[in-house]
């Protein structure tokens, strides 16, 4: 029977230790930390992502501004407060919450966002900086995924890891990381031929595609680790891409869903809001 990766517990270890480093901060530069979220429109989805992140935002002692605009907001309305922030000087970073309502190109709202306030990590400059091994913003989701992977104590080097899913915010940066520590990485998605022969030689397992308990106890390998970054609505509830009830049974670890990928998420987004901060501070 697996060790359950906790990522409730894991998320308010790291918040417990930012909130420290936030008042370190403070006091060394006389200045607040702040974050700030433009939300357009009302997807209910959002709408709660936003506020767990202002939430988490205020439980670390950092400043938050919040940006709502109506759904049917223009390109340009949305284009303008992300450039007012990004001039901003007392602003270090900056999340535009995705989707944005159809009509608004995303990618050029947010290429608006200048990368040293990109807390999400997804402009071509970080990612491009994260293929380099250069020091850089990590896309949030991945980032707390390695973190679990860590903080668990987990052998990461030499290790067979398997990615299912190449999206530009989870799978790709993801393995990116795992490659960054010496994994032989292979990623899966929706043409790879042989999946499951793929999945059950994974040392460690990371599930990003979107479909409800896709991943079967069948899949993994006896002892693996299986990290669920899924998040599927069904009628039962929110679920994950693993079985989990089955496929706990067989592996050494594996994370749940909810409580595992999802609390981390909004830690990590606070810690490279600190990180953003303190490389403005330094550059
Ligand atoms: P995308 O839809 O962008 O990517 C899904 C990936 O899964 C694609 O690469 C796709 O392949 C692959 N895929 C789809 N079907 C199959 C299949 N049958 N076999 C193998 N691969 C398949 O999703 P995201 O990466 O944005 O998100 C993935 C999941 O993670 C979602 O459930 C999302 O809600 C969740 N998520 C959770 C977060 C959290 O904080 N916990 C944060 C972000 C996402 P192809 O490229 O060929 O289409």
């Amino acid at each position: 029977m697996a060790e359950i990766i906790d990522g409730k517990l894991l998320a308010l270890k790291v918040k417990d230790k930012l909130k420290s480093k936030v008042v370190e901060f403070k006091n060394k530069y006389g200045r607040d930390i702040v974050l700030s979220v433009v939300l357009v429109g009302d997807n209910p989805a959002s709408q709660v992502y936003v506020r767990n992140k202002l939430k988490a935002t205020e439980y670390v002692g950092m400043k938050s501004l919040s940006f709502v605009l109506p759904e049917n907001a223009s390109e340009n309305q949305v284009a303008e407060t992300v450039k007012s922030l990004a001039v901003d000087k007392g602003v270090d970073g900056i999340l535009v919450q995705l989707p944005l309502p159809k009509g608004i190109d995303e990618r050029k709202i947010l290429k608006l966002i200048p990368p040293e306030k990109d807390v999400d990590g997804f402009l071509a400059e970080n990612v491009g900086k994260l293929m380099l091994g250069e020091e850089t913003t990590v896309a949030c989701t991945p980032f707390g995924v390695l973190t679990m992977l860590k903080e668990n104590n987990i052998e990461l080097s030499g290790k067979n890891a398997v990615v299912i899913g190449r999206s530009n915010i989870v799978g790709k940066p993801m393995a990116m990381l795992l490659l960054k520590e010496n994994c032989t990485v292979t990623i899966c998605h929706s043409k790879t031929v042989n999946l499951k022969e793929m999945c059950s030689n994974a040392d460690i397992l990371i599930a990003a595609i979107g479909k409800p308990l896709f991943v079967t106890a069948d899949m993994v390998k006896p002892g693996a680790v299986v990290i669920d970054v899924g998040i599927n609505r069904t009628e039962k509830g929110i679920v994950g891409d693993v079985d989990f009830e089955n496929v706990k049974e067989k592996v050494s670890f594996i994370s749940p869903v909810p409580g595992g990928v999802g609390p981390m998420t909004i830690a990590m987004l606070l810690e490279n809001t600190y990180l953003c901060a303190l490389r403005r501070e330094n550059c």
